[in-house]
C-alpha cells in the first residue's frame, strides 16, 4: 500500500456513506483511496463520525449521529457488548448476520482467485444465550468486587450481569460466585501491583446434562476462607458437580496456569453430542456452541462420505468429538491432538461409548502427519479441524505424500482456510463447496466446512 496523507485528522468530524462491513464488523467509508472503518454503521448508511485514531493507511471513527438506517439495523441491547466486544454484530439483524459471513468468506476466495460454491450460512433459531463456557475476569471497581469483562484494548472492567450470549444458567453461576468472593471478603487479583487471588471465574454447562463445572482461577494456592465459598456455592447452584481452583501466579493474558486442583465434586462434566457421550476436563477444548456444533459435525460427516472401509485420519481431535462420530461410520479412525489431557479425555470417551476402532496420539499434528508419511500409510479421509492459524506448511506437505482421497476442512478462521486450500491446490487437491454454519451468533466468528478430494 502506497503511504498517502492522511485527508482526516484526529477528533474532526466526517459526514462518510458507508460501503462495506470489514471482517471485525466495521463501517468502511473512503474519503478518496483513503479508508476509515467507523463503529455502529452498516453498509448503506451515511453517518456522521468522530476520527479517533488516524494512521498513514486508515483511520478509525465512532458514528455521532446516523443520517439514514439501513433496514438490516437491529436496535442495540446495550452499548456494553459492542465495547466489550461480547457483540460486536448486535446491531446488524440476524439474517444478515449470516448474509455477511457467507459473504466474508466469498470475498476471500474471490482474493484469492479461488471458485469455490459458498452456501448460504446455517443459522440459529434463537442466537442468543448459546455460550456453555464463559471466562470473566474479576476485578475491584471502587472498592467493590465485580464480574463483567473489559472494555476493547483496555483493563477497565465493566460490570456486566447478563452476557446475552452465555447460557443465562451460567450467568447465573457467575452471580453466585461473585456474591461469594464479596461474603468472604476476597481480594481479587490486581495486575498492576501483582496482589490479591482470584483472577477470573470459568464456567462450563452441560447443554443436554446440565452438569457445571465452577473453576476458580487464583493467583495464589490460598484464597481467603475457600472452604465457605465452596460450600456457598454448592448450596445456591445445586447444579455444579465439579468445583476447581487454577492457580495462575504469573502475569500474563493467559487464562489457565498450569496447576488444576479439585474442590469437591469431581474433575469433569459430561454432555452428550451427536448421541455420543462426552466426558470434558477444564483444561480441554469443547465447542461452544453445542446445538450448532451438532449441525456442523452432520455436515462434516455429510460430505466426508464415509464407507466401511475408509481408514480416517481426525487431527485436531481435542476430547474426540468427530473422531467417534466418525468411527461409528469407518473401518478405524486415528486422532492426533496437542493437549495431553483432552487426548486422555478422547481415550476415555471412546471406551464410555464403546468404541474400540479409534486411536488416539498426544502429538502435534504436523508431526504425526509427517511420520505417517514416511510409513507410507494408506489413508482414505482426513478431517482437519485446526485453531485460528490454520495448517502448518509441514501438515500440508505431508498430506501431499499421504495423498487422502477425501479431505474435510472444518475452519473456524476463512482466511487461514482460503490460504491453505491454495496449497492444497498445489497438491492435488480440489475444494468443492463450503458450507458455513454460525456457531457465534452476534459476534463476528465465522465457522465452516469444506468438501476437498483429489483429483
Ligand atoms: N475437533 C475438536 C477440537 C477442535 S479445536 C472439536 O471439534 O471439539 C482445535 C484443537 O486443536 C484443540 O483441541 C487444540 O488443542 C488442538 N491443537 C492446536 N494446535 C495443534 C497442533 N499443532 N497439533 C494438534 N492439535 C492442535
Amino acid at each position: 500500500m502506497a503511504k498517502i496523507k492522511a485527508p482526516v485528522q484526529k477528533n474532526e468530524i466526517v459526514t462518510l456513506d458507508i460501503q462495506d462491513l470489514s471482517y471485525q464488523g466495521l463501517g468502511v467509508g473512503k474519503i478518496d483511496q483513503y479508508t476509515i472503518f467507523v463503529d455502529d454503521a452498516l453498509t448503506g448508511e451515511t453517518v456522521e463520525a468522530r476520527i479517533n485514531k488516524v494512521t498513514s493507511h486508515f483511520a478509525f471513527g465512532s458514528t455521532i449521529n446516523r443520517l439514514t438506517t439501513s433496514p438490516d439495523r437491529a436496535e442495540i441491547r446495550d452499548k456494553a457488548y459492542t465495547q466489550t466486544g461480547i457483540s460486536p454484530l448486535q446491531h446488524l439483524a440476524y439474517p444478515a448476520q449470516l448474509k455477511f459471513k457467507q459473504q466474508q468468506i466469498k470475498n476471500l476466495y474471490e482474493k484469492a482467485n479461488l471458485n469455490i460454491e459458498v452456501k448460504p450460512t446455517i443459522g440459529m433459531h434463537d442466537p442468543l444465550g448459546y455460550r456453555n463456557k464463559a471466562i470473566v475476569p474479576v476485578k475491584l471497581v471502587d472498592d467493590v468486587i465485580q464480574t463483567g469483562f473489559f472494555r476493547q484494548r483496555s483493563h477497565d472492567l465493566l460490570p456486566i450481569e447478563n452476557f446475552l450470549i452465555q447460557d443465562p444458567q451460567i450467568d447465573a453461576a457467575i452471580i453466585v460466585v461473585r456474591d461469594a468472593l464479596r461474603r468472604n471478603h476476597v481480594k481479587p487479583y490486581d495486575e498492576t501491583t501483582g496482589t490479591g487471588s482470584i483472577r477470573n471465574i470459568m464456567v462450563r454447562r452441560g447443554y443436554y446434562s446440565h452438569e457445571m463445572m465452577i473453576v476458580l482461577v487464583s493467583r495464589t494456592e490460598k484464597i481467603n476462607e475457600l472452604d465457605k465459598i465452596v460450600h456457598q456455592i454448592q448450596q445456591k447452584v445445586p447444579e455444579a458437580v465439579s468445583i476447581m481452583v487454577n492457580i495462575n501466579p504469573k502475569n500474563t493474558n493467559v487464562v489457565l496456569g498450569d496447576e488444576m486442583r479439585l474442590l469437591w465434586g469431581q474433575d469433569h462434566i459430561s454432555d452428550t453430542l451427536l448421541d455420543l457421550t462426552f466426558e470434558i476436563s477444564a483444561e480441554s477444548f469443547y465447542q461452544v456452541n453445542p446445538t450448532q456444533a451438532e449441525r456442523l459435525y452432520e455436515k462434516a460427516l455429510e460430505v466426508a462420505d464415509i464407507q466401511p472401509t475408509d481408514i480416517a485420519i481426525d487431527a485436531y481431535s481435542g476430547i474426540g468429538t468427530i473422531s467417534l462420530a466418525l468411527a461409528r461410520q469407518a473401518k478405524q479412525v486415528y486422532g492426533v491432538e496437542i493437549v495431553p489431557q483432552a487426548v486422555e479425555d478422547a481415550k476415555h470417551n471412546a471406551e464410555i461409548n464403546g468404541i474400540s476402532n479409534v486411536e488416539f496420539f498426544a502429538d502435534k499434528a504436523e508431526d504425526y502427519m509427517q511420520k505417517l508419511a514416511t510409513e507410507d500409510k494408506t489413508i482414505d479421509l482426513l478431517t482437519v479441524d485446526p485453531p485460528r492459524k490454520g495448517l502448518a506448511p509441514e501438515f500440508i506437505d505431508a498430506v501431499g505424500k499421504l495423498k487422502p482421497k477425501k479431505m474435510v476442512y472444518i475452519s473456524c478462521n476463512p482466511a487461514t482456510l482460503a490460504r491453505d486450500i491454495k496449497l492444497l491446490e498445489e497438491f492435488g487437491y480440489e475444494a468443492h463447496e463450503t458450507q458455513p454454519v454460525d456457531m457465534f451468533p452476534m459476534t463476528t466468528h465465522i465457522e465452516s466446512v469444506t468438501r476437498l478430494t483429489l483429483k
